[in-house]
């Protein structure tokens, strides 16, 4: 059978959820994935263990993401954190809450979560078509009518969810092919761009300082040395630069002010006290151990490596006793502890990126239903569309709230019922 009520592309958290809500309205549904196996990144996520959604109320969680924001409102009003938790529980996947609202398989598991998505696939009745690379979709007179398969092969549906996801981390299987069908069919894309991105740095030192990594540092930054933003991140040195955190979290403000002027990131070591605090507790380690070395001395705050670093600096020679510290040069130190700068050279390519900023516009695509405004029957959901959040779960969610829209809203469409999520899952058993 080559023909569907519904095509679903991509076998990711986007495409899983769409393709298995699509095919519990009774709906004939096909998942298409080019990959062996169903779910080949979100398995990478959260470092194997999946931090699937974040706790933070409703009317805060739209604060978490850098583009467009409000087109999450329907789907989030929809299908939201507290759903997807009870989806997953319904399922069979026991969760656990982490530092900064982060939710996790209890399991520590990213496995636990695929195979979820599978049996609601297989609770469905989806037929998924793994190793099926699809080349282009069909549209006859601004109406979706099916997709080509590599081989020329075609399979036909009124309906088509395209869930390819982004640019990043291309070898897994999101390599933006969906862009150029958007295109051609008169859709725009919004330039595509690193988000969540590891940044480099000018300054050669960093090298030193790899896998270094410091917890609830202050971070600011500086455009054309006006402070645009300040947070409070942990941060890991990287060959190149910085990662981690509070790197992936400021990367889209800094791209965005890359193209501005020059941008420079200032750690503050100690965030939780100011100066002449910093300048007493050097004070006490100098009259404890009068006789230390500059380049032993020692903060719980702050790695030997980059005491070591700040010492260099200030210019001051790090073989000198604690004791023979000048004021001028303790002065110095502390204003470095407070200020180190770091010059920003560049994001890291988009390939390296934890996901894509950019893509479909969301001018062009229903907020209610994921349906595009010029193909009929053509829905977009995930990471394809311009919409990125921070880290904490917030991309994971976006993807599996527009993917149960999009799924509902091919399976239901025009009208769409005003069911609770939660009945679905509850359904599933
Ligand atoms: C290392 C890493 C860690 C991450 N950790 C987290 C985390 O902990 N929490 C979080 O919220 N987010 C995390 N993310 C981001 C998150 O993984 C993505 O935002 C999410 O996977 C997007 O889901 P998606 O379904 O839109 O796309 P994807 O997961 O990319 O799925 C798209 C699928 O479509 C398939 N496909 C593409 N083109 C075709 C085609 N032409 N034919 C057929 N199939 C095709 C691909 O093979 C792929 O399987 C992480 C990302 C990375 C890279």
């Amino acid at each position: 059978m080559n023909k569907y009520d519904v095509i679903v592309i991509g076998g990711g958290p986007a495409g899983m959820i769409a393709a298995g809500t699509a095919g519990k309205f009774k709906k004939s549904v096909i998942l298409l994935e080019r990959n062996n196996v169903l779910g080949v990144k979100l398995r990478i996520t959260g470092n194997g263990r999946c931090n699937f959604t974040n706790k933070m109320p409703l009317n805060r969680f739209q604060d978490y993401y850098v583009d467009n924001p409000k087109f999450l409102h329907n789907a989030f009003n929809k299908f939201f954190n507290h759903d997807l938790i009870k989806f997953f529980e319904l399922l069979g996947v026991r969760t656990k809450v982490e530092n900064n609202g982060r939710v996790f398989p209890l399991s520590d598991q990213s496995a636990d979560i695929i195979q979820a998505l599978e049996l609601y696939l297989q609770n469905n009745k989806v037929q998924v078509a793994c190793r099926s690379l699809v080349t282009d979709i069909i549209v006859e007179n601004n109406q979706v009518a099916g997709v080509k398969l590599s081989g020329e092969e075609t399979v036909k549906a009124g309906k088509v969810i395209i869930a390819t996801g982004g640019k990043s981390y291309p070898n897994l299987g999101s390599n933006g092919s969906a862009y150029s069908w958007a295109l051609k069919t008169g859709h725009n894309i919004i330039l595509p761009r690193p988000g969540l991105s590891g940044i480099q740095i000018k300054e050669l030192w960093v090298k030193g300082l790899q896998g270094i990594s410091l917890n609830q540092i202050g971070i600011s930054l500086y455009v054309n040395a006006k402070k645009k933003k300040q947070i409070s991140a942990d941060l890991v040195f990287a060959h190149y630069g910085i990662s981690g955190p509070g790197a992936f979290d400021l990367s889209a403000d800094v791209g965005d002010c890359l193209v501005k002027g020059s941008v420079v990131l200032c750690l503050d070591l100690f965030p939780e006290i100011n100066e002449s605090q910093v300048m007493e507790k050097l004070d006490d380690i100098i009259a404890k151990s009068p006789g230390c070395m500059c380049k032993n001395l020692a903060f719980n705050e702050v790695p030997k490596k980059l005491i070591a670093v700040c010492h260099d600096l200030a210019g001051i020679n790090a073989s000198k006793p604690l004791s023979q510290l000048s004021k001028k040069e303790k002065r110095s130190l502390i204003n470095i502890f407070k200020q180190v700068q770091l010059t920003v050279q560049s994001l890291r390519p988009l390939k390296e990126a934890m996901v894509t900023r950019g893509g479909i516009s969301v001018k062009q695509i229903n907020p209610a239903t994921m349906e595009s405004r010029i193909v009929s029957g053509l829905y977009f959901c995930g990471e394809l569309i311009d919409i990125s959040g921070l880290s904490g779960g917030f991309n994971l969610q976006a993807a599996f709230s527009t993917g149960y829209l999009a799924g509902l809203g091919a399976a239901v469409e025009p009208k769409i019922e005003d069911r609770k999520p939660m009945d679905e899952g509850r359904s599933l058993r």
